[in-house]
């Protein structure tokens, strides 16, 4: 079998992979919705790949890996190493975990990131706010109960609370997340409020995780984080590094993990497993989150997964934009992680009408926070290319062809 073709399209934002073969099995993928400028980065990937066996998925994606960086530079070899095992399981008739060493679970457990801006009436960045928001996830479809909130350096918290740290506060910054500072006594006391709020809204049967950066220093992080010990959160996520920073910095890490019993989290910008080796051999978080969509694929991820386990290291993979076949990818890696897989993040951020597009899920999949395991060939989800060629621009109207 050999690829023929690698076509990039852009659907609502999300840049939508299509690999073709000389045997008519097609191969589907999806990069994170708010990275359509990643679209020139896939296609000049293209001569690489035509004239290769997309079964020989590790072989075929060690001529581009070289061609990847850390978020969002990334994303173009993983998603097409996505499109790789989604022919290869077609190929071969089974779902692609088989091909990952087979399941180790038949439903994966996930979590929901809570954005401020969708909760109704608003969540504003105060322990009244935080209630809302808790209150908000426990009613939503899907019955999670698992929950990440964006705040301190990670929100409009840094803007909304006056004095919150020491540094410059910024408001037209051209990229996400630009502070960086020491916390003041009542920034921390107001962050702590707010948390606490949040967890005991949330009750008995629910956790939550905190996404709380990068811009923290190191001190400020243990502060926090010993002074919600009692609270028993998930995780606190992205403190001193992390998000789109493109470095890990996993010295800082250790100095807070080995001090407190709240889990400490990154890793959704790491690119490949030897940027997560030093993390993970040193123990300097408890819990890492690789997203498929950036890590370099899912053999990656699952590379990665194993070696944390070795190390006492959990994983919940990152996920909130990857798209509708961006969550086919996550079930089909997470049924194949080991005992360290906590739960993946659920991509939230994508419209019902991906659903008429596409074929493979009977609607919103989740219930009780967990989703079956499918077991149709590949990733178990295809664009359907009537349903979805209106949503074509006129520069890409080639794409289903
Ligand atoms: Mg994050």
């Amino acid at each position: 079998m050999k690829i023929t073709d690698l076509k990039c399209a852009i659907i609502a934002s999300s840049p939508v992979i299509r690999m073709t073969t000389d045997e008519g099995i097609t191969g589907w993928s999806q990069i994170e919705t708010p990275k359509p400028y990643l679209q020139p980065m896939v296609l000049q990937l293209r001569d690489w790949l035509i004239g290769q066996d997309p079964r020989d998925v590790e072989r075929v994606v060690r001529r581009i890996r070289v061609r990847g960086g850390f978020k969002p530079f990334g994303s173009a070899v993983s998603a097409i190493e996505h499109a790789l095992w989604d022919i290869a399981g077609k190929a071969a008739g089974i779902p692609v975990y088989r091909l990952l060493g087979g399941k180790v679970r038949d439903q994966v457990r996930t979590y929901r990131t809570l954005y401020q801006a969708e909760v109704p009436g608003g969540a504003d960045h105060t322990p009244a706010g935080y209630r809302r928001w808790a209150d908000y996830g426990k009613s939503l479809d899907g019955g999670f109960r698992m929950f990440k909130l964006p705040t301190a350096f990670h929100s409009s918290m840094v803007q909304d609370f006056p004095n919150f740290f020491y540094g410059d506060v910024q408001r037209d910054a051209p990229f996400p997340y630009p502070h960086k500072g020491v916390m003041t006594k009542e920034g921390m006391d107001h962050l702590v409020a707010c948390i606490t709020a949040a967890r005991e809204t949330l009750g008995e049967g629910y956790n939550t995780a905190v996404d709380a950066g990068p811009g923290f220093m190191p001190l400020d992080v243990l502060r926090l984080a010993k002074a919600v010990e009692h609270l028993h959160l998930l995780w606190i996520e992205d403190t001193v590094t992390g998000d789109y920073s493109p470095y890990v910095n996993h010295d800082l890490y250790k100095d807070i993990t080995f001090n407190t019993t709240t889990p400490i989290h990154t890793g959704e910008q790491i690119y490949l497993r030897q940027n997560y080796k030093h993390l993970i051999e040193s123990h300097a978080v408890n819990v890492i989150g690789p997203d498929p969509c950036d890590v370099g694929g899912l053999g990656e991820m699952k590379w990665i997964a194993e070696h944390a386990d070795l190390h006492g290291i959990a994983i919940a993979p990152h996920g909130t934009a990857n798209g509708i076949l961006g969550l086919a990818a996550l079930i089909q890696v997470s049924a194949a992680l080991p005992d360290n897989f906590i739960a993946f993040e659920y991509p939230a951020r994508f419209e019902p009408f991906w659903y008429d597009i596409t074929e493979g899920f009977d609607g919103f999949p989740v219930k009780d926070g967990m989703i079956d395991v499918p077991d149709r060939p590949g990733m178990g989800v295809v664009m359907n290319p009537k349903a979805a060629r209106k949503h074509l621009t006129d520069g890409d109207s080639g794409f289903f062809d």
